[in-house]
């Protein structure tokens, strides 16, 4: 004979097989497993085929290395977009891509192949390029697949597939046929390292020593035109620079028009003839005279040492143009120029001007038609102007880099006795941002796309394509708003966009060059042949394909008339398109052309409402926003977008950002393999990602612990559902308890504030609003005071599938609200839910519970109503525990709750009477409208005035026996066979469980 069960055995007590312990490391690839074998991307398509579309447009991340936290981030909350678009109704594919061409690949594919790369044909170096990114595309896609992020994983754009590369192509031609493209020399930041121009974003600041050199330049032209007091004098001007290598290249001296200049008079110093009179000023001094600026002249007198120096004239700097100039190293004669550019900050105010070295130079060059030829190649080797050179041996810099001909140039100028001071200086330099060598300025062949280009408004009125594309950047909306100014800012003070690299590692700028005026040939239908040709081969085709099967053999230059064959004509060009002309061309070479984005995309184009959300990191408004707004704007005449969405930089705990050298990064892959995949993307929910966002170990366990808490609600959830068939079982809404609607009431107000957050990309709150509904809603309260219910009452009675009930719709839209976030523990818990027929096979592919099939009516006046039965209960509670700690009560269940009401209060509380005591927690309620009275009949206390609701608690002990089962205090309690004071209810719910009274044993 077994023992009775014991009384305790008999409480219903949840039940799931849902594990507390998420193992999540093991657990993620199994889930991912089987989303692949569901085939799970593929069904969310066909599922939302004949819904309105929403495109997020992926940003393409450079595949040069594994993915960092800001690439989490940045994945993380494009996939929250999809997820939550497509769980309100839209279709959203999300078609992934990558960055493949450009110098850090082409560097470190260098590096590998060292000097072999030489003797490489460039289609094999470019094929070991392509194998390098797809290297990196494997492993980013693993990667992100690893953190739940959904996508076309198999198939994503690559801006190295054959396809995109000929759509990057033809884009530049129409570019090139529209007229934006002209081919200029113009100083660009060079790295002689990688031997290639530089952007202004590609460009870093260090801090590196330069010579600083005084250097003093004769004057040749005639002195007394510029002030009689000089008039038969030895004149100078001093110019200062720190980049000695470009003295070779001076062509001009830079004067403010007006600044004032002085002449002065040193009584000593190199060259002078002799010692004369201190300070005299002596007209019969023959010594030599400088011209700085007034301002700069004791500066420059202290720097150059020159003693004493007098005040020979003044004038303004205007005079000194067109005054001439002897080259101090060079038979080369300097022209005085104009420059209101010229500042009295440092040097002397008489600025020496290479126009093949400096922007401003070069714009001052032009407009003094000075020779701006680049005589330092692009490995940064010096060569001598021959025109200056007279001698037959070279000079000392010939054929050295910048940074070797520096120290030769500077003992030429001392040579000379052209060197009046010369020291070191530290200071602020570019550098390039890939091998951080310093950069130079050198005036280069390049190719550009002018944005001062005339071009056409829709309603055929004329502007400029800049400030089309300033009009443009008006209509579409920024998130954070900051945004706009920004980009604004950018595009309305930014240079014409220099499109070439001098590298191989990209697109090539397939066109013909004439060998006669250096013009590219542009003919359409030559540019469509060589497109059809990237399209079958691939960028290499350029490199591979012969001239003569390309440019017909009697192609005439129409710009100067050359013709081939004679002279052979025409040159290929192989200067290869900036990585911004690629990746900026999406919208062209995947929205529009891609089966799955087109005709969305085109929608979009033609103003249907279908909304277009680029989202990437804030630098992408000089970056990737930048360039892919100025080739729509070029090409289709309008924005390639209609949102635009940034989130902030990735930092540590301290606000720095992260590196290797501090050694705070943290590592997202590494999470996800110790904590799990969901931990990154709880942590992507938990911050408004608008904002700088902290991350650290310390942050990533503080969301694991939330996780934990969130798993624990998930859990108590379901194991109340045990037994819970929704088909059989479910109480229809009208005839739920009180408690159980004021749960739906408040379960819809969550589900409408969710979605409209998920809406407005608020993840953050959703993170805090579904935290606080588990812990405070339900953990603390709603599954706490259920427990009577649940655990005690019959399993099948009304009362307790009328919990039931709601506990399944809450866990249901639960589930879904927070599946865009919490992608495998949602779709866990899913699999976990009492069966439903027709259920979609992953929570991923339904819906957002509609608010009114969770509660039919607006769910406001009951949640105000129920915010006035909260404030009893607080007053309730508050009575309880003073008893509590009199001694005169234990735990609530051995309280009555007697309540004093004013009419108002008594109809709601008498409403909501059946709900009442589980409310409270207490054995017995009751409601009266009498005041209380004392042994007179006076009332002793006036009825209390709370939230506008007249009430008074008391408590009293509860009457009645306690039920050795339910630990009720119940008017009726009787043994149950062995088991001794089990309350009537206890023994009815007993009985319908089929347990007879235990029997004492023989
Ligand atoms: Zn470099
Ligand atoms: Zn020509
Ligand atoms: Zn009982």
């Amino acid at each position: 004979m077994s023992p009775a069960p014991e009384l305790k055995a008999t409480l219903t007590l949840p039940k799931t097989a849902f594990p507390m312990k998420a193992n999540l490391p093991q657990n993620e690839p199994l889930r991912l497993a089987r989303w692949a074998e569901l085939r799970l991307y593929e069904e969310l398509r066909k599922a939302g085929r004949g819904r309105p579309p929403y495109i997020l447009h992926d940003g393409p991340p450079y595949a040069n290395g594994p993915m960092h936290l800001g690439h989490a981030l940045n994945h993380g909350l494009k996939d929250f977009v999809v997820k939550s678009k497509t769980m309100a109704g839209f279709e959203s594919p999300y078609v992934p891509g990558f960055d493949c061409h450009g110098l850090p690949i082409e560097i470190k594919v260098d590096e590998h192949l060292g000097r072999k790369k030489h003797e490489m044909p460039v289609p094999a170096v470019l094929d070991a390029c392509r194998a390098y990114a797809q290297k990196y595309v494997d492993l980013q896609t693993s990667q992100l697949v690893r953190l739940g992020c959904f996508g076309r994983w198999d198939k994503p754009y690559k801006t190295m597939a054959r396809d995109y590369e000929a759509r990057t192509l033809e884009a530049f031609y129409g570019f090139l046929e529209k007229g934006f493209v002209y081919r200029g020399l113009k100083p660009v930041y060079w790295c002689i390292h990688d031997r290639t121009a530089l952007a202004e974003a590609e460009v870093e600041y260090a801090m590196h020593t330069s010579p600083s050199v005084y250097v003093r330049y004769r004057l040749t032209s005639d002195p007394g035109a510029i002030h009689p007091a000089l008039a038969g004098r030895e004149v100078y001007t001093i110019i200062w620079t720190t980049t000695p290598w470009t003295l070779p290249a001076s062509m001009a001296v830079a004067l403010h028009p007006d600044f004032e200049y002085v002449a002065l008079e040193s009584s000593s110093e190199l060259g002078a003839p002799g010692p004369s009179p201190l300070g005299s000023g002596d007209a019969k001094s023959t010594g030599p005279v400088y011209i700085v600026a007034a301002e700069l002249a004791a500066s420059v007198a202290s720097a150059c040492q020159l003693d004493a120096p007098a005040e020979l004239a003044r004038f303004k700097g205007s005079v000194l143009e067109r005054a001439t100039f002897q080259h101090p190293f060079l038979d080369r004669s300097v022209l005085g120029v104009l420059a209101t550019y010229v500042t009295a900050d440092q040097g002397t105010g008489a600025v020496h001007t290479a126009p093949s070295h400096g922007a401003d130079d070069f714009y001052t060059g032009q407009r003094y038609n000075l020779d701006a030829t680049t005589r330092v190649d692009a490995s940064g080797h010096i060569h001598v102007d021959p025109a200056a050179w007279p001698f037959a041996t070279p000079p000392a810099f010939e054929g050295k880099t910048v940074w070797a001909a520096n120290p030769i140039i500077v003992a030429m100028l001392e040579e000379s006795g052209a060197l009046l001071a010369s020291s070191d200086l530290e200071h602020s330099y570019p550098h390039c941002w890939r091998c951080h060598h310093p950069v130079i300025f050198r005036a280069t062949e390049q190719w550009f796309i002018g944005l001062e280009t005339p071009v056409e408004r829709e309603d055929g009125s004329q502007t400029t394509y800049r400030q089309l594309a300033i009009e443009e950047i008006d209509k579409v909306v920024w998130d954070p708003a900051w945004g706009k100014e920004r980009i604004t800012n950018m595009i309305a003070s930014r240079p014409d966009w220099c499109i070439s690299r001098q590298r191989i590692w990209g697109v090539p700028i397939a066109v013909f060059l004439c060998q006669g005026c250096n013009q590219p040939i542009i003919d359409p239908a030559l540019n469509r042949k060589i497109v059809d040709l990237f399209d079958r081969e691939g960028a290499e085709a350029w490199h591979t394909t012969p001239i003569e099967e390309l440019l017909p053999a009697n192609a005439v230059c129409k710009n100067c008339g050359e013709i081939r064959p004679p002279g052979q004509g025409f040159r290929k060009e192989y200067d290869i398109l900036d990585v911004w002309f690629d990746s900026g061309t999406s919208w062209f070479a995947v929205c529009e052309s891609d089966l799955d984005l087109k005709t969305a995309y085109t929608a979009f184009q033609n103003n249907e409402g279908v909304p277009v959300l680029y989202l990437e990191g804030g630098d992408q408004h000089r970056g990737w926003f930048h360039s892919s707004l100025l080739t729509s704007v070029a090409l289709r005449g309008h924005a390639p977008y209609s949102h635009v969405a940034t989130a902030g930089w990735t930092l540590d705990e301290q606000g720095r950002a992260m590196s290797k050298s501090l050694g705070n990064g943290v590592d997202p892959v590494d999470i996800a393999n110790r904590m799990g995949g969901e931990i990154v993307r709880l942590w992507v929910a938990s911050i408004d990602f608008r904002e700088d966002m902290a991350a650290s170990e310390n942050l990533m366990l503080r969301c694991a612990d939330i996780y934990r808490k969130l798993r624990n609600t998930f859990k108590i959830l379901l194991g109340n559902l045990h037994g819970f068939d929704p088909a059989r079982d479910r109480v229809p809404e009208s005839e739920l308890l009180p408690l159980d609607r004021y749960m739906l009431a408040r379960t819809r107000e969550l589900t409408e504030k969710i979605r409209a957050w998920y809406a407005a990309f608020e993840f953050h709150r959703v993170y805090h609003a579904v935290n606080e509904f588990a812990i405070v809603d339900l953990s603390n309260f709603y599954i706490d005071v259920l427990k009577d219910r649940m655990y005690t009452f019959a399993p099948t009675s009304h009362a307790r599938r009328s919990a039931q009930t709601v506990l399944w719709q809450i866990t249901e839209a639960l589930a879904r609200l927070v599946a865009p976030i919490l992608s495998f523990t949602a779709d866990e818990v899913w699999d976990h839910l009492p069966p439903v027929q027709g259920r979609e096979p992953s929570v991923h592919l339904a819906q957002f519970p509609a608010p009114c099939e969770i509660f039919s009516e607006d769910p406001t006046p009951l949640l105000d109503e129920w915010k006035q039965l909260f404030a009893v209960r607080e007053e309730v509670m508050r009575k309880l525990e003073a008893e509590r700690q009199k001694k005169s009560m234990g735990k609530g269940l051995e309280a009555k709750v007697l309540l004093h009401c004013g009419p108002e209060s008594l109809a709601t509380l008498k409403r909501n009477s059946t709900s009442l005591k589980e409310f409270f927690n207490v054995s017995d309620v009751e409601l009266t409208s009498e005041p209380i009275v004392d042994s007179d009949g006076q009332p002793t206390l006036n009825v209390r005035e709370l939230v506008g609701f007249e009430f008074l608690p008391y408590v009293e002990p509860a009457s009645g026996h306690k039920c050795a089962r339910c630990w009720n205090f119940m008017p009726e309690v009787s043994d149950y066979g062995i088991w001794q004071n089990v309350c009537t209810r206890c023994q009815s719910a007993l009985k319908e469980m089929g347990i007879a009274p235990p029997q004492p044993t023989q």
